[in-house]
């Protein structure tokens, strides 16, 4: 029977050389019994590791993956964006190339994309410190609070749109706040978004960036900037 939609899935990749290859297989694996057409982007977002080797040659061995490089790291939601940008199919999938989701729960997440535009895996049990669930939950009331977004879990990597959305809306962050971005702008176009539990396993390999003070200070910097220009009508 023909498959009802077509699907890009793609993963943003800051050294996941210990992490990407088996992220990608999962993908194709879930991708193949899923979908009849289908394509799966690597971002690599300027690792200065291998894994930009090893998306290169998962793309040669395998017709439906194919990889974007950056040519020097540009952040989470340049990353994103990019995976965006590219996106061909009717549906966009993402999540993170450190594994931390299994891709496989898609399937809680694809009978909701009928009714809805967005549909967002939230974390049933985050496995992060308590101190960054505590600034997740500080942030999550805050963006909702200037944005309107009513979601539980902003920032879960884990997240079902149609493609169309990103025709219409003009997206901006460079780190962390993009998953805010994209709820508001789209929320203010009239989009839907509904949320769904899935689970979240500790990241095996690599380094986390998410907590870095770095991140958290551009996502401030950026979240004032888009809370300035921002019109909930525009
Ligand atoms: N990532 C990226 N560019 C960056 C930082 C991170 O593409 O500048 C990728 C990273 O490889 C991972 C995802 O974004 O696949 C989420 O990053 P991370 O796991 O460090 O964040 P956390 O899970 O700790 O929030
Ligand atoms: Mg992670």
């Amino acid at each position: 029977m023909k498959k009802k939609y077509s699907i890009t899935i793609f993963f943003p990749c800051y050294n996941e050389e210990h992490n990407i290859e088996r992220v990608t297989r999962e993908a194709l694996d879930v991708a193949g019994r899923l979908f009849d057409d289908y394509e799966i982007i690597i971002v690599n977002d300027g690792s200065r590791d291998n894994t930009g080797a090893i998306a290169d040659r998962l793309a040669k061995e395998n017709p439906f993956v194919r990889v974007i490089h950056h040519e020097h790291n540009k952040g989470y939601g340049a990353a994103l964006r990019t995976g965006f940008e590219n996106a061909t199919k009717e549906l966009v999938f993402y999540t993170d190339g450190d594994g931390q989701f299994k891709i496989e729960e898609i399937t809680k997440l694809l009978p909701l994309i009928d009714k809805y535009d967005i549909v967002s895996g939230y974390r049933i049990r985050r496995q992060d410190s308590l101190i960054r669930k505590i600034n997740a939950f500080m942030w999550g009331l805050l963006v909702n609070a200037l944005f309107k977004i009513n979601v539980s879990d902003v920032d879960s990597a884990f997240k079902l749109y149609k493609r169309k959305i990103f025709d219409e809306i003009t997206l901006t962050s460079q780190g962390a706040l993009i998953d805010t971005e994209i709820f508001a702008k789209a929320r203010a176009k009239g989009y839907t978004i509904t949320e769904v539990g899935v689970n979240h396993y500790p990241r095996v390999a690599g380094e986390q960036t998410g907590a870095k003070l770095s991140v958290i200070f551009k996502a401030f910097k950026e979240l004032f900037k888009l809370r300035s220009s921002f019109s909930p009508r525009s």
